[in-house]
């Protein structure tokens, strides 16, 4: 058997892939304490509230209907409609649905965009995707039909109090060069929980409209739904940018609704993308996000709900890390979203695939931050000091896997 080019590469164990493993292997094993993955909290309130939804869904006909029948290609009307409403109400940016795409999940959307902007151009160069900011997304790294599609850039580390530290864009060695079709930043930013401030954002995106190219902005964890941020951030849409939300982080990742809000001409294109590929998008998230903002209830539960939940339990998890972790053995990311913590073992004398693999042995699954630097040009050692872990988890579980983090740690320090 031979598989074509494509097939050669999206066969491959990518890091994506291995993580999925791992999530589902852990799911199996019993006692196995799951730092890895992105799956978010099962929110007590959010899981009344979904059951109750779906119940008065499916006793008046509204769940039947969404499972009997496709939709356009470009998602559901109605959920369009009301997100286009909403989100000029809300933001005051001037959009109409024919702004707004549906996609299985964003994740897919991701692969439209990056395949849409980057990759071999009829003239026979390549053109490329840039993360100015790494560490980024590990979904992003396969999702190039081309090999080597990405390019990231090193961040500026400002050194907090407290043992902790933030990333910012390094401004003054970012280059885009002709070869960049799309710039691509995730606020806030899987894995390190790090917000693009306002002025990054702003600087971003003026460079993109200079280079005439578009920024693609993931807003799988942002304001304003599912809301999971703890700083000041203020949304920014215009048609050179193009937003891309998600139902999954609200609770529901496995209704695979992913939301894109671009120009018209980019929203056709995934339209038609759609079509060839999946004929329609899946029609359950979409109907219940229609109902919850019929009902008033999408924002208010990412108020009311989500973001305190995350908040509470971040903090949480960070007195549990540092009452086993001091801050001269681990540095942590300011967290101000998403469902992560970005730990930095500095000093430590093994790298971080090597400290994944123990903590796996011993039933902890966390990432190992070498995956997160998608087409660094250099070799940085941060890149193996680095860890994400989330910390979705009951409290208990969480101080269980960082007892043994703490454990591992000290034994490769004595080890050396
Ligand atoms: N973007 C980021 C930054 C994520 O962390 C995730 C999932 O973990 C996604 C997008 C994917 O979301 P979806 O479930 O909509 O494909």
């Amino acid at each position: 058997m031979t598989f074509s080019v494509f097939g050669e590469k999206f066969t491959r164990f990518s890091g994506i892939t291995r993580l999925m493993g791992d999530m589902n292997d852990g799911l199996r094993t019993p006692g196995a304490v799951m730092l890895g993955g992105g799956n978010p909290a099962q929110i007590p309130e959010m899981q009344a509230y979904f059951q109750n939804l779906l119940g008065e869904m499916l006793a008046d006909g509204k769940l039947a209907d969404a499972l009997c029948n496709y939709d356009g290609p470009q998602g559901k009307d109605v959920l369009r409609h009301a997100l286009a409403k909403m989100l000029s109400e809300e933001q005051g940016w001037e959009l109409t649905a024919d702004n707004i795409a549906l996609t299985n999940g964003s994740q897919s959307a991701f692969f439209y965009l990056f395949n849409l902007f980057a990759g071999r151009r009829s003239d026979g160069t390549l053109s490329k995707v840039l993360f100015p900011l790494a560490p980024e997304y590990l979904g992003y790294a396969d999702a190039g039909v081309d090999e080597d599609l990405f390019v990231s850039a090193k961040p500026n580390i400002e050194l907090l109090p407290e043992g902790q530290f933030k990333y910012h864009v390094d401004f003054d060695h970012l280059t885009i060069g002709e070869d960049i079709g799309l710039i691509c930043v995730s606020r806030p930013t899987n894995p390190t929980g790090n917000v693009l401030t306002d002025e990054e954002l702003i600087r971003l995106d003026g460079l993109a409209q200079q280079h005439d190219i578009p920024l693609l902005i993931d807003n799988a964890y942002g304001v304003p739904f599912p809301g999971i941020v703890f700083t000041d951030a203020t949304p920014l849409w215009n048609p050179n940018i193009i937003l891309c939300m998600s139902l999954s982080k609200l609770g529901l990742p496995g209704s695979r609704c992913g939301i894109v809000v671009a120009d018209e001409k980019y929203i056709k294109a995934i339209s038609n993308m759609n079509g060839i590929i999946s004929l329609s998008p899946g029609s359950i998230g979409p109907a219940m996000a229609s109902e919850m903002i019929a009902r008033g209830d999408l924002l208010r539960l990412s108020q009311d709900i989500i973001r305190p939940f995350y908040s509470r339990r971040v903090q949480e998890t960070i007195a549990t890390l540092r009452r086993y972790l001091p801050e001269e053995r681990c540095l942590i990311h300011k967290p101000e979203g998403a469902i992560f913590l970005w730990l930095w073992f500095k000093d430590l004398p093994i790298t971080t695939e090597v400290l994944y693999q123990r903590l796996k042995k011993r039933g902890v699954l966390m990432v190992p931050g070498d995956y997160f630097f998608p087409g660094l040009e250099h070799p940085w050692a941060h890149t193996q000091q680095c860890m994400r872990m989330n910390y979705v988890p009951q409290a208990s579980e969480i101080e269980r896997g960082v007892i043994i983090l703490a454990e591992e740690i000290e034994l490769a320090h004595q080890e050396h």
